[in-house]
């Protein structure tokens, strides 16, 4: 059989490993700005963790869950979403003694999709929630955290922040009745799709990209006209607040989300640049979760981004690497090249040889990964107890004793 990765699955490697670590980097350091706490979560829970909260109707637990026995006969789920298993987390671990709790996360979930560019079968998530609040004010904080990560990610591109809400459960009931009677009077001109769900998951007729189901869709009631006064005014609280950031948004009232835990707030980053897979971030209120988990009757809300997505927006310069090239022209100096990679390792400094005693191929290496900066060892510099440091920027070329080198680097390598 020939070598193959699983079909919807990716390796990470060269310049999009560089990027991931970018993002994690900045994800960490905005996650610290504003108090949240990093947890990790294994990749497989028992698998009636995701089915009720997500929705026994929803395209994940229909159709996408990589689910098995094990050899205990316990059913067992690749996570395919974060927001179960860091909720699942907190209540075993006793962390929600003290509220809010304010935690996020990086790993890998796990669909059965279509793959197609910008979706895969295991791909990477960013996480923030916050749980045990239902003050609008976190919504904001939230949902300016999730801009100034893409922002500080993407500053060239235009991404599109669109907001709705979903009102409270109450609310949510009373509507998904009056849509499902709205698309039972319009079935004729609804896709096929659609039609399956128009009694058991109206909602995702809203967000269906089908042409006609969109028609259709447009006239449809709106969840506005449902939402109770409360779920209103903190809806209004949130677009003041959004205003007064200077946050950009836009009223989506088709915005509905996949899954069935959301209420009052849904929010999505979108970009033009993306294809068909054009959400990037999606997140939202999620008050009765946490009780049907096992966990205390209080509300939540959350983000989740996808690093692939953000990857494939990012422009990544080709940077200067601060890694030092080492050509070594002949075996004899050997010796002479184990006391120059001590003193590198003990300065802390990168370095790079190719294993091959020619000093043209080391040049090539050099130029081609970008490199700064060669060290030659050869003839002369054996005998006459230097190195010779060159800058492969000027051209400049200096002999140094040993001891020399990391100055030398230091002042010129940034
Ligand atoms: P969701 O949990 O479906 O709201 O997804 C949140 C974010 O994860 C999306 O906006 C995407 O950026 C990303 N995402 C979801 N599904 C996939 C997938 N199959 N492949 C790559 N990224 C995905």
């Amino acid at each position: 059989m020939k070598l193959r990765s699983v079909r919807g699955t990716h390796d990470i490697f060269g310049k999009e490993i560089d990027k991931f670590n970018l993002i994690s980097n900045i994800v960490s350091r905005n996650a610290a700005l504003k108090n949240f706490k990093e947890i990790q979560t294994p990749i497989f829970e028992f698998s009636n963790l995701f089915a009720k909260p997500l929705g026994e109707q929803s395209d994940v637990v229909l159709k996408e869950m990589y689910s098995f026995q094990d050899r205990n006969n316990d059913f067992l789920t690749l996570r395919p979403e974060y927001t179960t298993p860091m909720i699942r987390a907190a209540i075993t671990n006793n962390l929600l003694n003290e509220l809010p709790l304010k935690i996020f996360g990086i790993g890998p979930m796990f669909r059965r999709e279509r793959p197609q560019k910008g979706r895969y079968r295991q791909f990477n998530q960013i996480n923030f929630e916050t749980l045990g609040t239902n003050n609008f004010l976190a919504d904001v904080e939230l949902i300016s955290l999730s801009k100034n990560i893409l922002k500080e990610l993407l500053p060239k591109s235009k991404l599109k922040l669109h907001i709705n809400s979903l009102g409270d459960k109450n609310n949510l009931i009373e509507y998904k009745k009056n849509l499902t009677k709205y698309f039972n009077e319009h079935k004729k001109k609804l896709s096929e799709e659609s039609i399956k769900k128009i009694d058991t998951n109206p909602l995702r007729i809203l967000d269906s990209k089908n042409e006609e189901d969109i028609v259709i869709s447009q006239s449809s009631p709106k969840i506005y006209e449902y939402l109770s006064n409360d779920a209103k005014k903190d809806y209004e609280d949130l677009k003041r607040s959004l205003n007064l950031l200077e946050i950009n948004f836009q009223e989506d009232p088709n915005l509905v989300r996949g899954l069935d835990y959301y209420c009052n707030t849904v929010f999505e980053y979108k970009s033009d640049n993306l294809g068909s897979q054009d959400t990037l971030l999606g997140g939202g209120r999620y008050d009765g979760l946490i009780k049907v988990l096992g966990g205390p009757d209080i509300p939540g809300i959350g983000w989740a981004a996808g690093i692939e997505r953000i990857t494939l927006l990012m422009d990544f310069e080709k940077k200067i690497g601060s890694t030092v090239h080492i050509a070594l022209t002949n075996e004899k100096f050997t010796d002479y090249f184990l006391y120059l990679q001590k003193y590198l390792s003990e300065k802390r400094i990168s370095y790079y040889w190719n294993y091959k005693y020619n000093l043209k191929k080391s040049f090539t290496k050099a130029n081609t990964s970008f490199a700064s900066y060669i060290i030659i060892i050869g003839e002369n510099e054996f005998k006459g107890k230097f190195f010779t440091v060159k800058n492969l920027k000027t051209g400049e070329q200096k002999e140094l004793e040993l001891e020399n080198i990391s100055n030398h680097l230091n002042d010129k390598f940034k």
